[in-house]
């Protein structure tokens, strides 16, 4: 019998990515296509230490139901976390707890997208975001990116033109664009958020990654204190995944009180509330003070990699690519130019890379919209600096 599954389902498709990473399994391949962060980074003896605490402390807590908007104390570790970073006045109630920023990104779509609600993203965005609203019926309208971020006069215009429900950005080392918004265009959307009193959801699981001496511009969440009446425009969804353990499940949302509150009550309904054990050991992980040490490991060999991949890329690919060498996160978005006659194809490109032994996610499906073609997106994560340059070398070889 045909099962009749729901219409909402016809919005989307098995994502091109997940087919790829089938064929990941071949003895040999180095692979820059997975958006993890690397397993071997993991501060297992400091989670270690966190969950013994939690349980030692807090047993009953820890393993009971709990609050759906989040075990307190870890609202509150987060909500300190985030004051450190620039939000100065964030309390706890401000936030809530989700099972991943993921779940955020679901419940954004669950309380405010009605089908055939136009939702402005990035162009390119993070794949599952364009998945997640579909499901809801979005109508998604890109938004043009470059080097530093999102285009905000195209931004604006595109905000004019379509009235949208929100827009959806990405403004600390994009994913895949791995793109930085300078600090002007972030007032200019905090700004165009107020003029056109337009919501704007900033996700942010990869701004404590940054390979410099000083971190980025402050985030919109810590910058919407300086512009009026943008606070109440504003959601931020933040994430343990890429600096702790994507394993624990642990994001958070903050937002206006109202859409928290239906937030919540929809987060009920779906999975009654995060892992309580999960909460209580990253409550005690924030409280023992581990993170500020586990940050600096993590950007000091996520910087090395990025730099070994973009000097590999520069010296083994030459005017085949362009690029712009990220300053953060976990990706290099590069695009082909097709220069004397090379392929200009990611996809194309993506199939002989696997015969060579070599992967990585062609940049198309990253797009709502007009997808660009000769873009590719190579992650340098989990990838040793010898292993970069033999996969780069074997993609120069594909190319
Ligand atoms: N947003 C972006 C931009 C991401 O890249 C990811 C993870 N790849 C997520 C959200 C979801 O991460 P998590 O649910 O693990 O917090």
């Amino acid at each position: 019998m045909p099962l009749n599954f729901a219409d909402r389902l016809n919005n989307v498709e098995t994502s091109a990515i997940r087919e790829l990473f089938k064929l990941l399994g071949k003895p040999g391949i180095i692979s820059f296509a997975g958006g993890f962060p690397d397993s071997a980074m993991f501060d297992v003896d400091g989670i270690r230490i966190a969950a013994n605490a939690a349980l030692t402390n807090e047993p009953g807590a820890a393993l009971q139901y709990g609050a759906t908007e989040g075990y307190g104390p870890l609202r509150e570790q987060i909500a300190s976390f985030m004051r450190n970073k620039g939000a100065q006045d964030l309390t706890p109630e401000q936030l809530i707890v989700t099972t991943g920023s993921q779940q955020a990104l679901d419940l954004l779509g669950k309380t405010m997208i009605s089908p055939g609600d136009k939702v402005i993203v990035e162009g390119p965005t993070f794949l599952a975001t364009i998945q997640c609203f579909r499901l809801y019926g979005a109508e998604l309208i890109s938004a043009p990116v470059d080097g530093e971020g999102v285009k905000t006069d195209e931004l604006e215009r595109l905000i004019e033109e379509h009235r949208p429900k929100f827009v959806y950005l990405i403004p600390t080392f994009g994913n895949p664009s791995g793109a930085l918004l300078n600090e002007e265009r972030r007032r200019a959307v905090l700004a165009m958020a107020v003029k056109h009193q337009t919501l704007v959801v900033e996700d942010d699981p990869y701004g404590d990654l940054y390979f410099g001496e000083t971190p980025p511009p402050l985030s919109l969440l810590a910058l919407s204190a300086q512009v009026p009446g943008s606070r109440e425009l504003l959601v931020h969804c933040g994430s343990l995944s890429k600096v702790l353990s994507p394993g624990l499940r642990v994001g958070w949302m903050v937002g206006p009180a109202e859409l928290l509150g239906k937030a919540t009550m929809c987060k009920q309904f779906s999975d009654a509330h995060t892992s309580t054990f999960a909460q209580a050991t990253a409550a005690q992980y924030l409280l023992a003070g581990r993170m500020p040490g586990t940050l600096a490991k993590v950007r000091k060999v996520y910087a090395e990699r990025a730099a070994a991949m973009g000097d590999a890329l520069r010296r083994e690919l030459g005017d085949g690519i362009e690029f712009v060498q990220p300053q953060g996160g976990l990706f290099i978005w590069a695009r082909l130019t097709g220069a004397n006659g090379k392929l200009a194809d990611g996809a194309e490109l993506a199939k002989r890379a696997i015969e060579n032994n070599v992967a990585f996610v062609p940049g198309a499906p990253f797009y709502a919209s007009n997808p660009d073609v000769a873009t590719l997106r190579l992650s340098f994560a989990t990838v040793g600096i010898d292993k970069i340059e033999e996969g780069i070398a074997r993609l120069a070889a594909s190319l």
